[in-house]
């Protein structure tokens, strides 16, 4: 499959049939926290990526095998509004699905300030824009955005996002230790999320390998921030362990494909194929000798990447 992969166990969408619709690392910023490890130079250009017709195509594979779905999630390895026409995308996979799934978006919401995009995402049922900073300095830290785009862009994008939007809107921050994670930073959040007015917050953190390292602040200072940012705020758990999706054997381009988007525990790995672990450790062993994938430890916990 080149546009769809999973469903996979989300931490906060369950099971998220996830679209790619991007080529890999097609972004407007280049964050200090990307799992895709790639440094890449930021875009704002949108474009028409996909073949539409083989879109659909193996979108209607994907329903033929019945999955269990949550959400039809627009994300990948890239930002999904730099494709252009998403209205278009969204209505299709919605139309194809008899309308039996919401279709959620995530986005770093670099383009939310164009009015065409936001009419777009109107078609949508749950949008997820990121805002890792409060202020103009810190998003130029964390992000490192395309030189067109600025915090004030981002925080005016929302702001009418949220006014235009009848769906939900999560916001996400990703804390950085050292970064945004200071109680200054908290305060000045939260008078951010005033103005924006989201459904929620979400707090995330970056345990996931990534480019840099020791990003992930003190948990104890993430308690600290959720009481500051107040009452709609959750920091994001993991999935839970007990929801498995059956699945009689292990199939390498499955597992290749998940990896291809992002780094997993053998946790992950194994509540998205519904394999156990020690099977699937097997398998992963064979994978690392033939240099297909890599392992790399964050935080005292191993992650399996692709060997690009
Ligand atoms: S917005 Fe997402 S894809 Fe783009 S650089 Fe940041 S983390 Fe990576």
């Amino acid at each position: 499959m080149e546009y769809f992969y999973g469903p996979v166990p989300s931490r906060r969408l369950g099971f998220s049939l996830g679209v790619d619709l991007t080529p890999k690392k097609s972004c407007s910023f280049n964050c200090i926290y990307c799992q895709l490890q790639i440094v890449a130079e930021p875009r704002m250009k949108r474009s028409f990526f996909i073949d539409f017709a083989k879109f659909k195509d193996e979108f209607r594979a994907v329903l033929s095998k019945n999955p269990k779905i949550d959400y039809i999630t627009l994300s990948g390895s890239g930002e999904p509004t730099l494709h252009k026409d998403l209205g278009k995308i969204i209505k299709a996979l919605k139309e194809i699905s008899d309308y039996q799934y919401p279709v959620a978006v995530i986005t770093n919401a670099s383009l939310l300030q164009r009015k065409k995009v936001r009419d777009e995402l109107k078609e949508a049922d749950l949008i997820i824009p990121s805002l890792d900073a409060p202020t103009a300095e810190i998003f130029k830290k964390i992000n490192r955005p395309h030189p067109k785009i600025n915090f004030y862009k981002i925080k005016k994008g929302c702001i009418k996002l949220r006014r235009e939007f009848k769906g939900k809107i999560w916001l996400e921050i990703m804390l950085i230790k050292g970064v945004n994670d200071s109680l200054d930073s908290a305060h000045k959040f939260r008078k951010v999320i005033k103005r924006i007015k989201p459904d929620r917050v979400q707090l995330n953190l970056p345990v996931r390998p990534s480019a840099e390292e020791n990003l992930v602040p003190d948990l104890k200072q993430v308690e600290k921030i959720t009481e500051i940012i107040g009452q709609d705020v959750e920091v994001v758990a993991a999935f839970p362990k007990n929801k498995k999706l059956k699945q009689a054997k292990i199939r390498e381009e499955e597992v290749l494909s998940y990896l291809r988007r992002r780094p997993a525990t053998i946790d992950d790995l194994s509540s998205f194929l519904g394999i156990n672990i020690s099977e699937l450790l097997k398998y992963l062993t064979q994978l690392k000798d033939k240099k297909k994938v890599k392992v790399k430890s964050e935080e005292g916990i191993k992650y399996f990447l692709i060997n690009d």
